[in-house]
C-alpha cells in the first residue's frame, strides 16, 4: 500500500542519520529498501567492499562523494545502490523521466554497469537505458524519454543532449562520473564540461577516479559541492 511505502521511506530516512560505518559489516546491516536487499541477495552480494561501505553511507545522507579507488574495488555497487535508494525514496515512476545519469568512459564499462543494474535493481520498477556509441541512434532517441536511469558514454550522451528534443534532464537527481580520469585521458574533458553545464544544479554527484590529477581536480571542482573524500587502497 502507499501508506506502507511512505512509512518504510520515512523509517529509512530516520536511520540514515544514525548509521555508523563500523556497524555495517554486511549489506543487511544497511538501511536499504527491501527491493534492493532482495536484489543484492539474489545476486549473492553479501558484504560490501570498503569503497561501497563508505560511499553508500555518505551518499544515503545526501552528500557529494569524491572516491579515489582502483579498478576492482567495487565502484559499481557503490554508486548503483545509492541511485536505487534515492529513486525509491522519491517514489520515482516512469512518468518522472530521467532520475540518475551514470557516465563511464567506454561501451564495455557501460554495458557491465548496465548488467549489474539489471541484476541488483530487478525488484524495483525503474526503467534503465544504455546510451553508447555503435547502436542505432534513432532507436535510442525514441526511448530516451522513458528512462529513469541512463548509463552512457560521454560523446554519445552529449550528442543526445544537443540533437534530441526528447532528452530531458530537468528532473535529474543524481550524477555519477565513473572512472573520471580515464574519461579525461580519452579526451572527453570538453564533452564532460558541456554535459555538466546542461544538468540541473541541484543534484547529488559522485565522482570516482583511480588517480587525482590536476584535470580530475578541475572536473571535481566543477561538478561536486562540498564533497566527502573517500580513499581506498589497492589491496583492501
Ligand atoms: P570497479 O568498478 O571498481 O572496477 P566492480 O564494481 O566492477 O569494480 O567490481 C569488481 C568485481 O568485484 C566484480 O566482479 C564484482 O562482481 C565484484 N564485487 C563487487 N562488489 C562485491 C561485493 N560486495 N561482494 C562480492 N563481490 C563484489
Ligand atoms: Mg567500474
Amino acid at each position: 500500500t502507499s501508506k506502507g511505502i511512505n512509512n518504510a521511506i520515512e523509517e529509512l530516512g530516520q536511520k540514515y542519520k544514525d548509521i555508523v560505518s563500523s556497524d555495517c559489516k554486511a549489506f543487511s546491516d544497511f538501511p536499504l529498501s527491501s527491493n534492493t536487499v532482495r536484489g543484492l541477495k539474489a545476486a549473492k552480494y553479501i558484504n560490501p567492499t570498503d569503497i561501497q561501505r563508505e560511499t553508500i553511507l555518505l551518499a544515503l545522507q545526501g552528500k557529494d562523494v569524491l572516491g579515489a579507488a582502483q579498478t576492482g574495488s567495487g565502484k559499481t555497487l557503490a554508486f548503483l545502490i545509492p541511485i536505487l535508494e534515492l529513486l525509491y525514496c522519491n517514489q520515482w515512476t516512469h512518468l518522472d523521466g530521467l532520475g540518475a545519469l551514470v557516465i563511464t568512459p567506454t561501451r564495455e564499462l557501460a554495458l557491465q554497469i548496465f548488467e549489474v543494474l539489471r541484476k541488483v535493481g530487478k525488484c524495483h520498477d525503474f526503467s534503465a537505458g544504455l546510451i553508447i556509441g555503435g547502436k542505432d541512434l534513432k532507436f535510442e532517441r525514441k526511448r530516451m524519454d522513458q528512462c529513469n536511469i541512463i548509463i552512457c558514454t560521454p560523446g554519445r550522451l552529449l550528442q543526445h543532449m544537443d540533437e534530441n528534443p526528447l532528452f530531458d534532464c530537468n528532473n535529474m537527481k543524481v550524477l555519477v562520473l565513473d572512472e573520471a580520469d580515464r574519461c579525461l585521458d580519452m579526451g572527453f574533458a570538453q564533452t564532460m564540461n558541456a554535459i555538466i553545464a546542461n544538468l540541473p544544479q541541484k543534484r547529488q554527484t559522485m565522482l570516482f577516479s583511480a588517480t587525482q590529477t590536476k584535470s580530475v581536480k578541475d572536473l571535481a571542482r566543477l561538478s561536486l559541492k562540498d564533497p566527502c573524500y573517500i580513499s581506498v587502497h589497492d589491496n583492501c
